[in-house]
């Protein structure tokens, strides 16, 4: 009896041990992702599409430096299902995005004229669903990301 429970502990150490590692992967290959989609957002955005050129901000439509843009979300980064929506992340400046709430208004705005009102709601609607991405997703976004980074730039 002692033995099994015994067992039992170790196994189930050994369990939340690897779930601990999982989780640290998972968080790693999140930032990750974010880094390389940030940039790759950022890019698409710009003039030239070059960290020398010039983007509009989405949200109060100035013009300003690559080194002011910011990937900003229109539905918040928390919403996994809409984190990585290539329409809900567009370059923003530093200022709309950090001191001004992301100017919601203005962000929506920006959207609907850049792709249309059909779908600025879908992607309203799909800020509800749950998503959970797996570390072969991660890993199969940043490598088509770093991509397309290379495509755009080449
Ligand atoms: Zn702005």
């Amino acid at each position: 009896m002692r033995v099994m429970n015994r067992a039992g502990s170790d196994l189930r150490m050994r369990i939340t041990g690897e779930n601990k590692m999982a989780k640290k992967s998972t968080a790693t290959l999140k930032t990750k992702l974010d880094r390389v989609f940030s940039e790759y957002i950022r890019l698409r955005d710009t003039a030239g599409h070059s960290k020398d050129g010039y983007f509009r901000c989405i949200s109060c439509g100035q013009i300003k430096p690559y080194s002011q843009a910011d990937c900003g979300h229109y539905i918040g980064r928390q919403h996994m299902a809409t984190r990585y929506n290539e329409i809900n992340c567009n370059a923003q400046c530093r200022f709309c995005n950090r001191f001004n709430e992301g100017l919601k208004g203005g962000y929506r705005k920006g959207l609907i004229q850049k792709y249309g009102e059909d779908k600025v709601l879908l992607l309203e609607a799909a800020q509800k669903s749950t998503v959970k991405i797996s570390e072969c997703e991660y890993r199969t976004m940043i490598g088509f990301y770093k991509e397309k980074i290379k495509e755009l730039t080449k």
